[in-house]
């Protein structure tokens, strides 16, 4: 998608700051962090929210919470942390390319 800001930064067109990159996910620093880690994990292919997954997803899913729990290992934060996502405007969700949240905290 031409004019997504996360789809830029998969593109390397938008700088990111990377943690962790597979075949299928991208994980980055949040700019506005609310926890002393907070890191995004995407899936590299274009899907807007939640409500736009398919039954083939489902390993993508999967793909992304191993995704936060290997960068939570390295962040040193695997004890104390937590993940979301937000679906919908009134959801929370301002950036229109699926993304989990992840905020972590060490101990
Ligand atoms: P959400 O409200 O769930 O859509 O979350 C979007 C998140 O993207 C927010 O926490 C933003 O701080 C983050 N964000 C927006 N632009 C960037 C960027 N250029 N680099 C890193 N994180 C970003
Ligand atoms: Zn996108």
């Amino acid at each position: 998608m031409s004019d997504c800001i996360f789809c830029k930064m998969i593109d390397g067109v938008i700088k990111a700051d990377i943690v962790l990159e597979t075949d299928s996910v991208l994980a980055f620093r949040d700019i506005n962090p609310w926890a002393p880690t907070h890191v995004l994990i995407i899936p590299k292919r274009h899907i807007p929210t939640m409500n736009d997954l398919g039954p083939d997803d489902t390993k993508l899913m999967g793909d992304l919470s191993l995704a936060a729990r290997k960068v939570a290992e390295r962040e040193g934060v695997s004890k104390n942390f937590r993940t979301a996502i937000n679906c919908g405007r009134d959801g929370g969700q301002e950036v229109f390319h699926l993304h989990m949240h992840l905020l972590g905290w060490p101990s």
